[in-house]
């Protein structure tokens, strides 16, 4: 069949299953599900396709009409790729604490940005949109809540990963959440289609949020009331804002077989480098906090246990952050004496 597509929405998922080789221990088959591959690069390309077809459908978003929605990045990037090639304006609120290069893509694709203040965290940018919705009759996509979220995993990422196991057990499937959308979406498939496989929900240390069990507080509309006591900040960018999303929420009630593991954010940092420099896979901060959850769940699997971790999104979003801290752009030492070592090209 020839690769051609008539837009780029049709590139959306399909994203390839790749094996861990050097960093899994040896008793394991461990295997990642890389949603850098994603037209613009994270898992949210799905959601954003997702939410906007069914709003068309359901005749919420008409057409020409302005789409807002608060988003830690990722989502208003897919949403920009697809507002754009649809023909819609684009506004997104956004905590100024996120990294600068999701600005920066989004204003590129044509979005506005409105930036909000980081002390008022991530249900500060979810008042402003809604605020700004209201004010505006635009069309708010309100991810954390939109059912539409969950079933595109339901039907794209969830068919993908039976597909990629057919004929294989899968034991575990390990995910974060932001929105909780992968979460929901493709763990209700599993449940059904193969039971078999332990679902692994994984969050910050600095925000176990699900691990310490108090209830979340919403509006009518599952909204959150309040920020959840047990977060505080942490640098797992689109994992667990500081509320539990209705999403998430409605996952771990509707099962009670999720095991909940928490990550340190120095130890997802270490896992997303090692991803690049011993796999050659190029991931951000919450990819690297999976493979470490998927990791902490290896050492007590049995013997030949196939394990599948979700990374969310490319390591380039995060060229201004802790994750590339240690990066220079000058030559070291080592670098200077290979320079020294010949004659030409020298400063
Ligand atoms: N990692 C990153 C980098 C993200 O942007 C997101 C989405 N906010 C997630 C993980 C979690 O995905 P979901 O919203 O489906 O829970």
């Amino acid at each position: 069949m020839a690769n051609i597509h008539d837009n780029i929405l049709s590139t959306i998922g399909n994203t390839p299953v790749v094996k861990i080789n050097k960093l899994a221990p040896e008793h394991v088959n461990l295997y990642a599900k890389i949603e850098a591959f994603n037209p613009m690069g994270s898992v949210k390309d799905r959601l954003a396709l997702g939410v906007i077809e069914d709003a068309e459908k359901s005749g919420t978003l008409k057409p020409g009409q302005t789409v807002i929605e608060a988003t830690s990045g990722n989502t208003g990037i897919g949403l920009a790729m697809v507002c754009a090639q649809k023909g819609y304006p684009l506004v997104v609120t956004m905590a100024e604490s996120f990294s600068i290069e999701r600005r920066k893509l989004m204003r590129f694709l044509g979005a506005k940005v409105v930036l909000t203040p980081a002390p008022l965290k991530g249900s500060g940018m979810v008042q402003k949109a809604k605020e700004l919705a209201e004010q505006n009759g635009w069309f708010l996509a309100r991810q954390f809540e939109n059912e539409a979220n969950a079933n595109m995993h339901s039907n794209t990422t969830a068919p993908e990963i039976l597909a990629a196991f057919e004929g294989k057990q899968l034991d575990y499937w390990v995910t974060g959440y932001g929105t909780g959308g992968t979460l929901k979406g493709v763990s209700r498939v599993l449940r059904e289609k193969s039971p078999q496989t332990k679902v692994i929900v994984a969050e910050p240390e600095l925000a176990s949020l699900l691990r310490d069990g108090i209830e979340q507080k919403r509006n009518d509309d599952g909204s959150p009331a309040e920020s959840h006591p047990s977060f505080s900040p942490h640098p797992v960018q689109g994992w667990t804002p500081d509320f539990i999303p209705k999403l998430t929420g409605d996952a771990m009630a509707s099962d009670e077989d999720k095991t909940i593991v928490t990550v340190a954010g120095p130890k997802a940092i270490e896992c997303s480098q090692n991803l690049a420099q011993q796999e050659g896979i190029f991931v951000g901060i919450s990819a690297g906090a999976t493979l470490a959850a998927a990791l902490q769940v290896a050492k007590s699997a049995v013997q030949g246990s196939n394990i599948l971790c979700m990374l969310p999104d490319t390591g380039e979003r995060y060229l201004s952050t802790p994750l590339f801290e240690h990066i220079q752009p000058d030559m070291s030492e080592e670098e200077q004496q290979l320079s020294a070592s010949t004659p030409s090209c020298q400063f």
